[in-house]
């Protein structure tokens, strides 16, 4: 009867077997992976999704089919993970470490933002999660995250603190943390890893004796000071207990080692990586008297979220490895994205655009066309349209290359999906402004934004066979031409993560061929309404427009260049509207310029 009712679902749904989102491309076929390994409790780590990944991108890419699986395919992926592992009498633990919000048009373009995208992650089986920050930036945001989300898992977080597993019988006792993070909504509170791990009730916690393992999730870089002083925590009681971190927030694939009985594992960002993790030789309740954790053992893989990679990692081929609710989803999503008109061509872009892969300052840079081209006529004030004026916005507010080809609503969220506003400082000395870029390019700041999508680390890679995309061929639209010029090569290689971390180089599931990267500033500057010859005769006064999100950097340039404290972000002053956000922005400039003949 059972098997019955499934094989009706099957039939049904068998128009929608291609479950990727329709306008995803496929993975680059026999390509070379490294296996999961099993061992008695095992976990599958997602973080930095920054909405579902439901693929607005048309173009052909070597890199995007890498990436190109939809939740409907993780949920599928997830439940035979969870047949195998009740095969096998081990335990699988599937976890999130926050930042879900903004950054996709399922999350962006609904009002409120996110009212699809809740219900998804709810669907998933996440046994632990925790918030980012872009969970708190927007009061809305952070309200709604309150009301669907922690009233969703209630029950379940009264419990999450201690459980015990279900095959092997892990006590495991479990803490969620953000780093030490300043810029939250007013309607929320952060307090720091610092404070927290002193407070009576964390105590109490980590001074249960009856635990086989710690978990602990953060939206925190896991080589960053609040991991470690958790560690250092937990350490002081338990000199002995596996301690096993799960981070996010800096957008890498990374592992680290704490010590001989603790290590820490970052699983990337975008949800173009699944981190796996699987620790054996501990431990547990049920475990005869001479298992100790002596001989404890962790494997880790970073898993490039496509179907090809799922299927290989199950053993399952594309006509096994759909599950009716996957599919269902998938479907669901497909449904979402079309009532948004996300998919809806605005225009055509000319070229590829890359933010790192192509040299800064040039005519491939997305800055570059940033800087000359969008900025100077988009970012406008009618009253003060004359006056000359900079525009400066940070790199970190751009999320992700342009591809030639159709620019759909749903990629201009994927670009830019940050609702800074405009604001700017009026009438200043030009004999001042001109050094706000040096001071921007030597100060720390959120530049790289919140998140470090640029940060240095991320791009760690081995530095053998890195390609260079400006000199190379593969600068052309074909899958996979490396796989035509080495035919002597049994696999296909593809362009990706080459990951280097405290466990070696053995990390990704699979094999890449790394790409070389090009700096990028901190903060990039568009000129407008200057006289021609105005380096030479620079005008005495010019106003100075930025987003919002850097108008505290903004100030305090200001006033080192002056020797000052006259400047405070009190006196900025709305530049644009409101709605006139970097995303719409960039709509407008599409639809106008770009012509739509794709
Ligand atoms: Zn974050």
């Amino acid at each position: 009867m059972g098997i019955m009712r499934t094989l009706q679902l099957l039939i049904l749904l068998l128009p929608l077997a291609a479950a990727i989102q329709p306008s995803a491309q496929d993975p680059v076929p026999g390509q070379r992976f490294r296996h999961l390994k099993w061992g008695s409790i095992n976990f599958l780590h997602t973080t930095d999704k920054l909405g579902i990944n439901s693929h607005g991108w048309h173009a052909g890419h070597l890199q995007e089919p890498q990436y190109s699986a939809d939740f409907g395919d993780y949920l599928s992926f997830t439940s035979h993970l969870r047949n195998i592992a009740e095969e096998n009498g081990v335990d699988l633990i599937v976890l999130d470490t926050g930042d879900r919000a903004e950054g996709n048009g399922l999350w962006d373009a609904t009002d409120p933002m996110g009212k699809y995208t809740r219900n998804f992650y709810r669907e998933l089986p996440l046994d632990i999660l925790t918030l980012g920050n872009h969970e708190l930036y927007n009061g809305t945001t952070a309200q709604n995250e309150f009301l669907e989300m922690v009233s969703y898992y209630e029950g379940f977080s009264q419990i999450s603190r201690k459980f015990v597993t279900e095959r092997q019988g892990f006590r495991i006792i479990s803490f969620g943390f953000l780093f030490n993070f300043t810029r939250n909504y007013k309607n929320t509170r952060v307090k720091t890893a610092a404070d927290t791990i002193k407070e009576s009730w964390f105590q109490e916690v980590i001074h249960d004796i009856d635990v086989d393992l710690f978990v602990i999730i953060g939206h925190v870089d896991i080589h960053s000071i609040e991991f470690t002083q958790i560690f250092e925590a937990i350490r002081e009681v338990h000199p002995n207990i596996p301690i096993q971190f799960f981070g996010g927030h800096s957008h890498i694939r990374n592992f680290r080692i704490l010590d001989n009985k603790s290590t820490a594992l970052e699983s990337g960002k975008y949800f173009e990586t699944v981190g796996w993790l699987s620790i054996d030789g501990i431990k547990a309740r049920e475990a005869p008297d001479n298992t100790d954790n002596t001989s404890m053992v962790v494997s880790r893989r970073y898993i490039d979220v496509n179907r090809a990679g799922y299927q290989h990692h199950l053993g399952k081929n594309a006509t096994t490895f759909d599950t009716p609710q996957g599919l269902l989803m998938t479907e669901r999503l497909a449904k979402y994205r079309a009532g948004l008109g996300l998919d809806r061509l605005i225009g055509c872009a000319p070229q590829d655009f890359s933010l790192s892969k192509h040299i800064y300052p040039g005519p491939q840079n997305w800055y570059s066309y940033l800087e000359e081209h969008i900025l100077p006529v988009m970012v406008y004030n009618k009253e003060r349209s004359q006056v000359p004026r900079f525009i400066f916005i940070n790199t970190g507010s751009q999320r992700s290359d342009v591809f030639k080809g159709p620019f759909t609503y749903d990629s201009s969220f994927l670009i830019s999906p940050f609702t800074s506003k405009f604001i700017y400082a009026k009438d200043i000395d030009y004999s001042i402004a001109i050094h706000l870029r040096d001071f921007f390019e030597n100060d720390a700041g959120p530049y790289k934004s919140s998140d470090k999508s640029e940060n240095p680390l991320e791009n760690r890679q081995q530095d053998t066979a890195e390609v260079d995309i400006q000199s190379s061929p593969l600068v052309n639209h074909d899958q996979a031409p490396l796989t035509h010029s080495q035919p002597r090569h049994k696999y296909s290689r593809v362009i990706g993560y080459a990951t280097i971390d405290d466990a070696g180089t053995d990390g990704d599931d699979t094999i890449h061929i790394p790409l070389k990267r090009y700096p990028t500033p901190n903060v990039i500057q568009g000129n407008a309404s200057f006289p021609e010859d105005w380096e030479s005769y620079p005008p005495a006064k010019i106003d100075i427009v930025f987003f919002d999100f850097i108008a505290w950097h903004v100030a305090a340039g200001l006033n080192e260049i002056t020797g000052t404290k006259d400047y405070s972000t009190e006196d900025f002053l709305p530049y644009m509207r409101q709605e006139d956000t970097m995303t719409k922005l960039l709509l407008d400039y599409v639809a106008k310029y770009w012509g739509r003949d794709c």
